[in-house]
């Protein structure tokens, strides 16, 4: 376990941080009266800040208080143990939460119960611990059931309140009690938990006591304050379950954060049919339609509906028309009247789109939660656009509301409507997207089978928190059981992942690894498709198509574009890149790889040669060969990008990356170049390297091999030329790797620079170009200022920069990196998101100490980071001209481009 650190402290030694008890740690929150509000989020969690905030807006919130997330820290600082000064201010809190109520916790006669909520300052969706109903025992039941004259309603609260206990603070494997209750269903011949009668709830009420003795040797707490004092424990600690940490390191989410514990007056949905518990938001976060949106769920509580036990029904009349539920709007159109008036008083507070979760007891309506909702980046880029339609929030806002990496959904491809398919169910439309691969039913093989390269679609009856790592390995994920609002559907929505939910048509079989629909039997490994815009699944592999992207999006990338400094150009090596890129706003080509134009079939040959060549003029008659084919790359790749920048970089692989390996490829290339085989293997031999990534590669090829350079700046020369005779206007950026040392810079140029005169001279054509290098090496940023007089412009290589900065390497590293993330020495992946205090450091000296010797150097990055957008904020800051991205990721470069604009211009604002 993990122990947090103080977040809000910055304190040197942990042990200040234990020591120094919090001014004020529980907020309380009460009939339009709260000690918090929405800012405080850090303090108080999401919920609960959100709790005080809709309290104090006069929404009817049920009375309670937040027990603060520095006392989380405190908890796990002091053994996983609440320390005894929390105790007495939780008691005061408690007792004015009474007064408020006009009831007493532990009376027997009315009793207050409470229900016991995480809330970390980020959203973790059922990743933490809730326990409702805490305060009933043997005897406040029986007060319960006389002062509410329901005693059904009394009873089956408590027979709620032992299953979570047990399962949450007692850590009994909850199935047993399922199971219990199954069984008695059955004997009785019920179908729904609600047939249940209060003589069948006294006896499992019995049975579950019975049962938590002999598993885990305790008695079943009846002391409500013995109760409350381990279930705030109990929630403490759910912060640090597997579960959680898994889906903060997937999210990102500090572990030193902690959670909030909040504590509120019991309401509830569950006693009878004038109650109702529900989840909605405040408009569709698929679609993002303007429709309220959600689900609920007559007699019950609210775990019911998240958790897929029962089928949740549809809150508008509208959405119920499509299904043979009755809505909320029509059952209970007070409740629902109030409701509608709520969500559109919070999504105007908040001007955001709302999560909202709400009890109806005995048709009084209270609001149990709010929070931001998550949402498909279609809807996001539908609401964004709305709201400003609205007048609802500016431009600048319009572009906050959207996460840069969401957008990467609507860049994938979905299901081709014209090819030919076989229906196998129809389940809820959870999360969009069309995927295909093998099925699998568990997370365990989900996880191993796509480590052995597989594709697979996780198919369970319903998913539970446990499941997150299989979720993340899977294509898509179907589900049998559960609405839009169940863990399989919001987690999934989160990641941007298909998924089919509440598949009802289909009959799944864990023990013998089946699953049944339409008579089609379908066993472990077979494949199936998911299509997760309509909720349909298909039998085999269906065609999928390149998405296109609607208006809105359109909308929003101009407004990005109108806001952003950095330029965003792409990663491209072939005329489809280069198009793509385009398509997706590209501004010309930041990086164009060379040695990916040599791999092709009728390319790779000449190659060989030319590696193997004995001699200079044997080496420069294979380049010959290879001359007319690089022209041709280059003229389709100025083509596409004409009026715009295009890089291209000269080789830089090791050669030994282009032979063959094994003998028999090794004979078979010595019989097409006419070449002795012992001799030929000899010579691959001699080009093996211990450290190929730090050895014969970059600059240093053509520092050896001159000849090699010399041809590409030919190609690339001839091919502006034609251009230019054609009426294009071309100016090739020509990019030298892997520079150390200002003399393999100058060399290098004026080889290069010669080169290009030469070709002009033969042509009669002038045209412009740069010359440039990339800035991969410590030392090439540490002497930039020297490097920069032989450079027009630098382009930061940050795949290499880490590499060799950190000394990691980027092809070995993946193995250890993940202890390293998971253990908090690395926030992110290295690669993935720059390591901005040393790596980047290192970019920033480049650019000033470039820009020092030539003001007006252009600057770049060009390495993976260029496509993240925690990265892409860093090289704005420190004041790149463009970044360039693979094809894909243009699009999340230009919005990230336009947010770290805005995010700086609000920093000086602050600093102001
Ligand atoms: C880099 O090193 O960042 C880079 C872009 O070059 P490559 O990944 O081709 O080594
Ligand atoms: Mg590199």
């Amino acid at each position: 376990m993990q122990v947090p650190t103080s977040q809000n402290k910055s304190s040197k030694s942990s042990e200040s941080v234990n020591t120094k008890i919090p001014d004020k740690f529980v907020y309380f929150f009460a009939a339009g009266e709260a000690d918090g509000n929405a800012g405080m989020k850090s303090i108080l969690g999401g919920k609960g800040a959100n709790l005080a905030e809709m309290t104090a807006l006069g929404l009817p919130v049920p009375p309670g208080f937040t027990i603060s997330t520095e006392i989380c820290t405190h908890f796990f600082a002091n053994g996983g143990q609440l320390p005894e000064w929390v105790r007495p201010k939780v008691k005061e809190a408690l007792a004015r939460v009474e007064s408020k109520m006009g009831k007493k916790f532990g009376d027997v006669k009315d009793p207050l119960l409470f229900s016991i909520r995480s809330g970390a300052r980020a959203s973790m969706p059922g990743m933490m611990d809730t326990i409702l109903n805490l305060g009933l025992n043997d005897q406040t039941v029986e007060g319960l059931a006389q002062s509410s004259n329901q005693p059904r309603f009394a009873w089956d609260s408590y027979r709620r309140f032992i299953q979570m206990y047990s399962d949450v603070v007692l850590g009994m494997n909850s199935t047993l009690l399922e199971v219990t209750l199954e069984d008695l269903k059955e004997e009785k011949k019920y179908k729904l938990d609600t047939e249940l009668t209060v003589e069948d709830l006294k006896i499992l009420v019995k049975k579950f006591k019975d049962l938590v003795h002999q598993m885990t040797g305790q008695v079943f707490p009846a002391d409500p304050w013995d109760q409350l004092w381990r279930a705030i424990s109990a929630v403490f600690s759910s912060w640090d379950t597997p579960r959680a940490i898994t889906y903060r390191e997937l999210h990102h989410i500090p572990s030193s954060w902690g959670t909030a514990v909040n504590v509120q007056s019991m309401v509830f949905g569950n006693r009878g049919d004038d109650s109702a518990t529900g989840v909605a938001f405040t408009r569709d976060p698929s679609t993002g339609n303007k429709e309220f949106f959600g689900e609920y769920l007559i007699n019950a509580q609210g775990e019911d509906v998240v958790a897929g036990i029962r089928t949740p029904q549809p809150i508008t009349k509208l959405a119920a028309e499509k299904t043979p539920f009755k809505s909320l709007e029509e059952v209970m159109p007070l409740a629902y009247a109030e409701l509608e008036k709520f969500y559109t008083q919070l999504e105007r507070h908040y001007r955001d789109m709302q999560d909202i979760e709400f009890t109806i007891e005995k048709g009084k309506l209270w609001m149990l939660q709010t929070r931001t909702g998550k949402r498909t980046a279609k809807a996001a880029l539908k609401m964004a656009c709305d709201m400003l339609d609205e007048k609802l929030i500016s431009e600048e806002e319009s572009l906050l509301r959207i996460d840069p990496s969401s957008l990467d959904q609507l860049l994938h491809p979905t299901l081709d409507p014209q090819s030919a398919k076989t229906m196998l169910a129809k389940g809820l439309p959870a999360s969009p997207g069309g995927v295909h691969g093998q099925i699998v039913f568990s997370s365990e093989e989900a996880v191993e089978w796509k480590e052995k390269g597989k594709k697979v679609i996780l198919v369970r009856i319903e998913t539970s928190p446990e499941d997150i790592a299989g979720m993340v390995a899977a294509q898509g994920i179907l589900t049998t059981r559960g609405g839009m609002t169940s863990h399989a559907a919001v987690v999934a929505r989160g990641m941007g992942k298909c998924c089919v939910a509440g598949c009802g048509d289909m009959e799944v079989d864990y023990r013998n690894q089946t699953m049944k629909a339409k008579g089609y039997v379908l066993k472990k490994g077979d494949i199936i498709t998911l299509d997760g815009s309509s909720g349909e699944v298909y039998l085999g592999e269906v065609k999928t198509i390149e998405p296109s992207l609607d208006q809105n999006f359109e909308r929003i990338m101009k407004v990005a574009d109108h806001i952003r400094r950095l330029k965003v150009r792409t990663n491209a090596d072939t005329p489809k890149d280069a198009s793509t890129a385009r398509g997706f706003g590209a501004e010309g080509i930041g990086l164009c790889r060379t040695e990916h134009m040599f791999f092709g079939p009728d390319r790779i040959d000449a190659m060989r040669e030319m590696i193997i060549a004995d001699n200079k003029t044997d080496r420069e008659k294979a380049l010959l060969k290879l001359l007319p084919m690089q022209k041709s790359d280059f003229y389709s790749l100025f083509k596409i990008m004409e009026g715009f920048p295009v890089t291209i970089r000269l080789l830089d692989p090791p050669l030994h990356e282009f032979v063959p390996h094994g003998d028999k490829e090794t004979q078979e290339l010595s019989v097409r170049i006419g070449m002795d085989f012992e001799k030929l293997k000899a010579k691959i031999k001699n080009l093996h390297e211990f450290n190929p990534m730090l050895g014969h590669r970059g600059c240093r090829l053509a520092i050896t091999y001159p000849e090699i350079y010399q041809m590409q700046v030919r190609a690339i020369a001839e091919a502006v030329c034609d251009l230019i005779k054609e009426g294009k206007s071309i100016s090739p950026e020509i990019m030298i790797p892997l520079v150390a040392l200002e003399k393999e810079l100058e060399v290098l140029r004026e080889l290069t620079v010669h080169e290009i005169e030469k070709v002009q001279r033969e042509r009669s054509i002038k045209f412009k170009y740069t010359v440039g290098t990339m800035i991969e090496l410590p030392r090439a940023a540490i002497m930039a200022e020297s490097i920069a007089e032989y450079a027009d412009f630098f382009s930061f290589g940050t795949n290499d920069l880490t590499q060799t900065t950190l000394g990691l390497s980027r092809d070995d590293a993946g193995r250890f990196l993940g202890s390293y993330v998971s253990q908090g020495l690395f926030a992110k992946d290295p690669f993935v998101s720059i390591d901005k205090k040393g790596v980047g450091a290192l970019v920033k000296m480049g650019v000033e100490l470039g820009r020092r010797a030539k003001p007006d150097l252009k600057t770049g990055v060009c390495g993976e980071h260029g496509g993240d957008p925690e990265s892409i904020e860093f090289f704005h800051q420190v004041g790149l001209d463009y970044v360039s991205c693979s094809p894909y990721r243009v699009p999340i470069a230009r919005l990230a481009a336009a947010r770290a604009q805005l995010l700086s211009k609000r920093e000086r604002v602050l600093v102001l």
